[in-house]
């Protein structure tokens, strides 16, 4: 029972584990953007496993990628030729503009993170990495400095030569929708707080934990410019807007018409499988070689095989379209919402990539978190789970399976409207 799960998870599991709601939901099974509980109870999926499972829970092409694989061979490493590996470097390689070519697998965002800060304090032989202020980019000692949130960081020192730059939020920051004017904080950063060079920049074109904050406009250009002055690299955290979830475009840099030096990529990557990648140029990977860099797992057969058949569903499907369609039709609800409920501050996004945030106070912008768990609540009792996110825990984080259809977005739509009022 979901009691005794409960209590083994209490006495046996990290007690730095956090449960979504107050009283929790067990999940036993998935079938694309539907969970179901141990008594066999249906939700609608608006979360993904926090953005993770992007084509469908259980996709029957994904499964059936996985089970072939893994009756064929399931590990080596990388010391020994595999066509699968290779093949979905290929793959993926083809999918990145620019020289992007050179990809290196490895098994969270973490850990990816960490090897593009690597990357570039190798190749441009500075040490200083300018983030955001309420970024999130993991949880390893390395990523750890580049949060820009103290929630997700622990109490000890966080490495050194990270700097926080203003963050560009159109709702909350000084300068609205300006990405010039918040970009010019980082031309100062660089000036004060570094010896005049940079190992580089990292960045999400929309930040997914910190509650899903689209940049403000012409932030990245203007900043790539002036980190590339500095002697940096420009690195893009695809771990949530990648693989056409923001339903414009494949990546969530282009959103922005910049061209990154490194792309971190996890989560919808391998659809739940522990897989994640580095994308770069040869020249920034030739920093690399003549040394050895190796890790156990990174593009094992079984996991490269997942990854593939995402690569494969998200085009054959045409699921990038389909996210901006469904995503426009779900933000055009959200927004009407907002004109009934006085307690959505802003409702913000691209497709299937949505943040609501709930405010007390629409002039003073102070965050509502226990109405935000409330009805969050409220949404699960009614058959839907979402996330939420931001600094305060006030947005609602809508991030489903990408195969979410204009039916779910006006089912969700109807039941956050209920549990509002
Ligand atoms: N970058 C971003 C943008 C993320 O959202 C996350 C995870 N929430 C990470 C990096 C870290 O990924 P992981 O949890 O796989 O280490």
């Amino acid at each position: 029972s979901a009691e005794e799960v409960l209590a083994m998870r209490k006495q046996h599991l990290s007690p730095s584990l956090f449960l979504h709601f107050k009283k929790p939901v067990m999940i036993v099974e998935g079938k694309m953007q539907y969970l179901y509980d141990e008594r066999g109870r249906r939700y609608l999926d608006a979360f993904a496993g926090i953005v993770t499972v992007s084509v469908g829970h259980c996709h029957p092409e994904v499964v059936e990628a996985i089970n072939h694989q893994n009756q064929l061979l399931q590990h080596t490493t990388t010391i020994y030729l595999n066509n699968q590996v290779a093949e979905y470097a290929k793959e993926l390689a083809d999918r990145m503009p620019g020289n992007l070519k050179v990809v290196y697998f490895v098994n969270s965002g973490s850990e990816a993170n960490d090897l593009a800060i690597m990357l570039a304090r190798l190749h441009t032989r500075n040490w200083d990495i300018i983030c955001l202020r309420n970024a999130y980019h993991g949880m390893s000692l390395g990523t750890m400095g580049t949060c820009g949130q103290h929630t997700w960081k622990q109490p000890m020192p966080q490495g050194f030569g990270y700097h926080h730059a203003l963050n560009p939020d159109p709702y909350r920051g000084a300068f609205g929708d300006d990405g010039r004017r918040y970009a010019a904080d980082v031309a100062d950063l660089i000036g004060a707080a570094t010896p005049g060079r940079v190992a580089g920049f990292i960045a999400e074109s929309i930040q997914g934990v910190g509650g899903t904050v689209p940049l403000a406009s012409g932030y990245l250009p203007e900043v790539y410019k002036l980190i590339r002055q500095a002697g940096g690299l420009c690195i893009a955290d695809e771990v949530q807007t990648g693989f056409g979830r923001t339903g414009r475009h494949y990546w969530g840099f282009q959103r922005q018409g910049v061209l990154p030096d490194i792309v971190t990529m996890a989560k919808g990557i391998g659809n739940g499988l522990p897989l994640a990648a580095v994308v770069t140029t040869p020249e920034i990977a030739a920093a690399m070689s003549g040394r050895l860099h190796f890790n156990t797992y990174g593009g094992n057969p079984v996991c490269s095989a997942g990854g593939r058949a995402v690569l494969r569903v998200v085009d054959s499907a045409g699921l990038q379209a389909h996210c901006g369609r469904v995503g426009a039709r779900l933000l055009g609800r959200l927004r009407g919402l907002a004109e009934k409920h006085d307690v959505i501050g802003d409702v913000r996004g691209e497709g299937l990539m949505l943040g609501v945030e709930l405010v007390r106070d629409r002039r003073t912008k102070e965050p509502a978190p226990s109405e935000t768990a409330a009805v969050m609540e409220s949404m699960k009792d009614l058959g839907v789970l979402m996330g939420k996110g931001g600094l305060a825990g006030n947005v609602f984080r809508i991030k489903p399976p990408m195969c979410f259809t204009e039916g779910d977005a006006d089912f969700l739509a109807e039941v956050m409207d209920e549990a509002l009022s």
